[in-house]
């Protein structure tokens, strides 16, 4: 049976587990330490490419552990990087950083947990582990390696963020206050708990020296982080001279769907379904939208491929416009509105009103 306390190698790849804060806390390395030691650069130097990657990538590259002194450091990257978390104070940071370990542990867990043959005890054993970490009841299904079964309450607890119509309770087959899932999509809750357990205390109360003392870190992740916002798009590429997708026109309600897309807020259903009705619209592709909700915590590229295609009229025949004022007023999606807003009734309009006023401008400017 694997043991969390004996194997710092495994513990390392999961370092949000009690058993890996209670490691750290038994290594005796002070706070003090950690933060200004010359032992513990590579530790500093990790903790920030967590945030980094998670900035970047959307998610935290698992090493491949070589000996005990890296599984040591990779171990003190954990706690480094909610300190420099914390200091930079960014509420959005925080989501994607939490979002990003999450996911990271999400595809390790995966790997593990579908092992077979002489592995197959192991993989059952981490499912184990993790619903004990996290207080899930759960049971194989008897004879059964591949299902296991949840109480609804503790299914509950953790599928509120999952929006995909799959997580609803009416379609899980409830029996006797129990649930059956796929172990992969026992790993997908295990995700969220994950999740929740990583941004719950998020932003730590750091005193100001140490954030000081930690500065040289958290500035470097700042200006990544401003670079990413001031990218220009959203994951796809502006053509040149194609202002027909110039996001600076977009209308408020669109671009804070967007912003919480990238950010890897969930978003409900009615607001994803204007915002690709929107992007398609305009001419994105498709695969340029789907690339946009990779981000989201319950992407599924088959479910959102199925939905952009549904939208795009390849299932039905008919290609959906993107919803009117007074439709995104009714479902509590018009938001951040401005000027411009009040002379439109529709998205659409708000966007071609902004790309005339873009263009005049520019123009004005030329000739001046
Ligand atoms: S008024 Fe229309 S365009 Fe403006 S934010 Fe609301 S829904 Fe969007």
């Amino acid at each position: 049976m694997t043991d969390w306390h004996a194997e710092p190698a495994h513990l390392c790849l999961y370092p949000f587990l009690l058993a890996a804060s209670k490691r750290v806390e038994e290594s005796g390395v002070t706070l003090e330490n950690l933060i200004s030691s010359a032992v513990f650069e590579r530790a500093r130097l990790r903790g920030k490419s967590r945030i980094t990657e998670a900035i970047k990538e959307g998610t935290i590259r698992k090493p491949v552990i070589i000996s005990d002194t890296q599984a040591e450091m990779e171990l003190l990257s954990y706690p480094f990087a909610r300190i420099l978390v914390s200091c930079i104070r960014d509420e959005r940071l925080v989501r994607r950083y939490a979002l990003s370990e999450a996911k990271a542990a999400h595809e390790k867990l995966l790997e593990e947990s579908s092992r077979r043959g002489s592995s197959a005890s192991a993989s059952a054993n981490i499912i184990y582990r993790m619903s004990e970490e996290f207080g899930i009841r759960m049971d194989f299904l008897a004879g059964e390696r591949e299902q296991v079964q949840v109480p609804f309450v503790d299914y509950l607890r953790f599928t509120t963020n999952l929006r995909d119509k799959r997580w609803k309770l009416v379609n899980r087959g409830l029996g006797k206050g129990k649930l059956k899932l796929r172990k992969a999509e026992f790993v997908r809750i295990v995700q969220e708990a994950i999740y929740e357990r990583i941004k719950k205390d998020l932003p730590l109360d750091v005193p100001e020296d140490i954030c000081k003392a930690i500065s040289r870190y958290t500035e470097d992740i700042k200006h990544e982080l401003e670079e990413m916002r001031n990218a220009a798009g959203y994951g796809f590429e502006l053509d040149s001279g194609a202002v027909v997708k110039d996001p600076s026109c977009f209308p408020p309600c669109i671009s804070y769907v967007l912003s919480n897309l990238k950010e890897g807020v969930n978003v409900p259903h009615g607001a994803r379904f204007a915002v690709t009705a929107f992007l398609l619209n305009i001419g994105l592709s498709k695969e340029e939208i789907i690339g946009i909700y990779r981000n989201s915590p319950d992407f599924d590229e088959e479910r959102t491929r199925y939905q952009v295609e549904h939208i795009a009229g390849d299932k039905g025949g008919v290609q959906y416009t993107a919803p009117s004022c007074d439709t995104m007023r009714t479902y509590g999606n018009c938001v951040e509105t401005d000027e411009i807003c009040e002379k439109v009734s529709h998205p659409l309009n708000y966007y071609k009103y902004k790309l005339k006023l873009k263009q005049k401008q520019e123009q004005k400017q030329k000739t001046e």
